[in-house]
């Protein structure tokens, strides 16, 4: 792999492409800094080598520009984590960009405007990356969350690079270990955690994985497909209806591949979709119609958690409830319970995709499992076993 640590930093300017995509408020203050906290190690490493840094980022779905999705709102924020002023140009090319790169000394930072400002960005347009190219000396990627788009930033980009001026920052390189770690180089057994709405998104995922991990836990909506598939009565559970095929094959799949896998036994029931609703405990094949699954009961608790406590590695994706309504949350909490105390027990774990994400910073497991993905698309597509063209293009 292409680290940071391979290139020596000293009086050159880096081009890092960060992910700053951070949410605002209606005031334009940053709400959520968790994408500038995760790229400063890379900022710092380079700054401290007495090289300097230019910061690229797209913010949000800009057409055209459009001051709300300026970067300028960010810059403060960026100053407060770093320790450091930050300089800002109001075009990420062009005349005002060029001199202030040209002009930007050792353990200096410049923020360029919002690549998106431009449709080029997206487009991968090959002159518009040329001059993104000129503003720096060498290119590094930390931002895992667009690796897997071919942009103009992300990939276009290091063509103009030559292989000893292109790495990986240390975030995205972190990103490409943990996910090694789960489909090649993790200790056994490997236990897959796969949850969220619909078996439809997932498949991709399990068909890549069924060959890679020991054991692969159900839950969730998508249970139900599988529940229906194997004769169960569901209620009025989600389910695709025309993906029950597909939900015996996967089975099938994973007995040929000795892949153990684990469906909850019982499951929380409710009357309607509301946190207001009566609920009940029934067995997993036993759902009442009138009445749906929105969570893993209790006994699936204990049976998921003593498969994850044997677990040396360990990928959590998807959550197994509604945890969204506090109701139908416990499965969910009990599941990231499971996960952190393994972890402290020794065992890897990485957790990945918007909703899990979301879920174990709202249970505070944050800091309690080996690592969590930045990025929700770049994740799930690494998953599936496909090449990312941003991470392709700095091993060319
Ligand atoms: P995904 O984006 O596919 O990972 O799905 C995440 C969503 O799945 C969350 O918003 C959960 O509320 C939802 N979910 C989890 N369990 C269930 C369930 N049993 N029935 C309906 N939706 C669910």
């Amino acid at each position: 792999m292409k680290s940071i640590s391979s290139i020596n930093f000293k009086n050159k300017k880096a081009l890092i492409r960060v992910d700053f995509n951070v949410p605002l408020n209606e005031n334009q203050e940053v709400t959520d800094s968790t994408r500038i906290v995760a790229a400063k190690p890379t900022i710092i490493h380079i700054l401290e080598q007495g090289g300097s840094c230019i910061l690229m980022s797209h913010l949000g779905r800009p057409k055209g520009v459009q001051q709300e999705f300026s970067l300028k709102h960010i810059v403060n924020t960026v100053e407060d984590i770093l320790g450091i002023e930050a300089k800002f140009a109001s075009n990420c090319i062009g005349d005002e960009a060029e001199t202030a790169a040209s002009t930007l000394e050792p353990g200096e930072l410049l923020i360029l405007e919002n690549l998106r400002f431009h449709e080029e960005e997206k487009e991968g347009n090959i002159d518009f990356a040329r001059k993104l190219s000129n503003l720096g000396d060498i290119y590094v990627n930390d931002a895992f969350g667009t690796a897997h788009r071919a942009h103009a930033s992300t990939t276009t980009i290091a063509r103009f690079f030559e292989p000893d001026q292109k790495c990986f920052g240390i975030l995205l390189s972190k990103e490409i270990e943990a996910i090694k770690k789960i489909m090649e180089t993790g200790e056994k057994p490997v236990t897959a955690i796969l949850g969220g709405a619909k078996v439809s998104s997932k498949i991709s995922i399990i068909d890549n994985i069924l060959g890679k991990i020991d054991h692969l836990i159900i839950g969730g909506g998508m249970t139900f497909t599988f529940i229906k598939a194997l004769g169960g009565q569901i209620g009025d559970s989600l389910v695709e209806d025309d993906k029950l095929d597909m939900a015996l094959s996967i089975i099938e799949k994973a007995k040929s591949s000795q892949v153990s896998i684990h469906l909850p036994t019982d499951v929380v029931i409710a009357d309607k979709f509301s946190n207001e609703a009566n609920i009940e405990i029934a067995p997993i094949d036993k759902i009442p119609s009138g009445w749906m699954g929105l969570d893993v009961g209790p006994k699936t608790n204990e049976k998921f958690a003593e498969v994850i406590a044997r677990s040396r590695t360990i990928l959590w994706n998807g959550p197994v409830g509604v945890f969204e309504m506090e109701r139908f949350s416990k499965g969910t909490i009990a599941l990231g319970q499971a996960i952190a105390d393994a972890t402290s027990n020794g065992s890897f774990s990485l957790v990945g995709g918007g909703d899990s994400v979301a879920a174990v910073k709202q249970f505070g497991f944050e800091n309690k499992v080996s690592y969590v993905s930045t990025g929700g698309g770049a994740m799930l597509e690494s998953l599936e076993g496909k090449t990312l063209p941003g991470i392709a293009a700095i091993l060319e």
